[in-house]
């Protein structure tokens, strides 16, 4: 063990994965995860070892950097999809806009109550859609529409791209009267963007 070294790396910035100390060494404190003894940073950010109280913990380098949390409800845009789930580009998380984009994952089984039969009669790629995060797990956030609050909040016409409108059960495109499915948000077409 060195403590020089650890002493040396006080203040700097460090990624993800970055090797703090071991736990023979210190107390892993915020920002930080243990593997095999051995202390690593979580985030980016400014290590801090405190030598007197013997703890390492990592502040994130942008003051108040906010990131999804469970239990929390995000706004993002849908992305790649499959028959069973779609990416979704978080970019808002609360009110709060992101300079960083996070991905979560929006399953099949989390849509809503009842059974759904295909994701395309959930959403289309570039809807924005609204969902709380039930997990992050793996770095992966999981996300659920299973709320009348939650789904999507705009849509847009598969055949023109024209913004769709809620008809009953039904989307409707304005412009060329193509209809199609969603599940929508109670509060559809008022998310602030
Ligand atoms: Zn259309």
């Amino acid at each position: 063990m060195n403590p020089k070294s650890s002493e040396q790396k006080s203040g700097q910035v460090v990624l993800p994965g970055e090797r703090l100390g071991v736990i023979e060494e210190f107390i892993p404190d915020s920002g930080t995860y243990v593997k095999d003894g051995v202390i690593y940073s979580k985030i980016v950010g400014r290590a801090l070892m405190d030598l007197l109280n013997r703890r390492v913990s990592v502040y994130p380098l942008i003051r108040g950097a906010i990131v999804p949390k469970v239990g929390g409800t995000v706004v993002g845009q849908v992305g790649h999809g499959q028959s069973d789930n779609v990416l979704v580009r978080i970019f808002k998380i609360g009110s709060k806009k992101l300079s960083g984009v996070f991905t979560g994952i929006l399953h099949i089984s989390d849509v809503e109550e009842r059974y759904v039969d295909s994701m395309n009669d959930v959403c289309k790629p570039g809807d924005i859609i609204r969902a709380k995060v039930i997990s992050e797990k793996n770095q992966i956030y999981h996300l659920s529409t299973n709320d009348k609050g939650l789904g999507v909040v705009y849509s847009f016409c598969s055949l023109c791209g024209n913004l769709l409108e809620p008809k009953r059960y039904e989307m409707r495109c304005p412009k060329c009267g193509y209809i199609e499915k969603r599940k929508t948000a109670v509060d559809y077409g008022q998310e602030e963007l």
